[in-house]
């Protein structure tokens, strides 16, 4: 049975605006010395911009009108931000496509008989589709996209960490744990920038969430490692169940991921992650 206490650490979480699923995370996230987070809607805040336009071979307006139309389809961040740009353009949005999302790459749809491809690199990669050369070293977020096989155009997006997000790792690492580790589908050089803002070494891109899984894996089963994820969900809840404490942020998660997860963050704070954890050592002095 759980001790009594517990239930008071329960509330204590929960006026901090953490809901822990039950007693045994109380306990269990005392025991953590390695945090992986997701970055995109964890640490950044996930709500990009549009910060510019290239196209080629059919008109700016043509353009958005592919990527918005396929996009709206899309509840991914990078799908929300373009749409919201496309509609402030003045852009008609088609709603006569079905598409199918190939996660941690884009999407492929059929738009007036096209096929038209909307993603990343690695979506054109594997379709074969010829990119020019400058779009291969390019620091921000990228969305490609490809008509009938042939590359048309690009948008570059932004995004930004967190107002707490760097306050989120120092106090982690007050903490005691030193073990930080950033997991992420965006590119390496992106995710390596984010990473040397917050003061995190260990950082790694370019991940399929099912890299992300393997990942995890490994890392549980290093020696003498507890490890908590950090995910906002999109994509995320696979990675959530194989830690030994799953911690969503519930401000922008998804559903899939706040059903999964052994502690659900309801504001959009990363730093609660270290509340969570101080909250855990709180409760276990009021027990033992
Ligand atoms: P993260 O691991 O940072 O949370 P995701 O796994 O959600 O990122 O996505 C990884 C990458 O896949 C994105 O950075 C983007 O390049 C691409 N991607 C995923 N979904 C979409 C989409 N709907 N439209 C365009 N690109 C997408
Ligand atoms: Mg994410």
């Amino acid at each position: 049975s759980v001790p009594l206490g517990y239930f008071g650490g329960i509330g204590a979480a929960s006026r901090n605006g953490i809901l822990f699923k039950g007693g045994n995370f109380l306990n269990a996230i005392t025991h953590i010395n390695a945090i992986a987070f997701d970055k995109t809607g964890t640490l950044t805040t996930g709500s990009f911009e549009v910060i510019s336009v290239a196209h080629e071979g059919i008109t700016q307006e043509q353009l958005l009108y592919f990527i918005s139309s396929v996009e709206q389809k899309s509840n991914h961040p990078i799908a929300q931000a373009i749409v919201h740009y496309a509609k402030k353009q003045g852009i008609e949005i088609s709603n006569e496509n079905s598409i199918h999302e190939l996660s941690g790459l884009g999407i492929e749809a059929e738009i007036n008989e096209k096929k038209i491809l909307v993603g990343n690199a690695r979506l054109m990669k594997k379709y074969q589709i010829n990119l020019p050369q400058e779009i291969q070293n390019c620091t921000s977020t990228i969305v490609l996209c490809a008509v009938n096989e042939k590359y048309v155009g690009h948008l570059l997006l932004s995004d930004t960490l967190k107002n707490d997000a760097c306050k989120a790792i120092k106090n982690i690492r007050k903490l005691g744990i030193s073990d930080i580790r950033l997991l992420s589908g965006d590119k390496k050089e992106i995710v390596n920038n984010f990473a040397s803002q917050l003061g995190i070494d260990k950082a790694f891109g370019d991940l399929l969430p099912e890299d992300k899984v393997h990942y995890l894996e490994q890392m549980t089963t290093e020696p003498n490692k507890s490890v908590a994820f950090v995910g906002d969900g999109m994509n995320d809840a696979p990675v959530l169940a194989l830690s030994d404490v799953g911690i969503a942020m519930g401000g922008l998660g998804s559903d899939a991921a706040i059903e999964t997860a052994d502690v659900v963050i309801q504001t959009d704070q990363p730093s609660k992650v270290a509340t969570a954890i101080s909250i855990g050592h709180a409760t276990k002095r009021i027990i033992m």
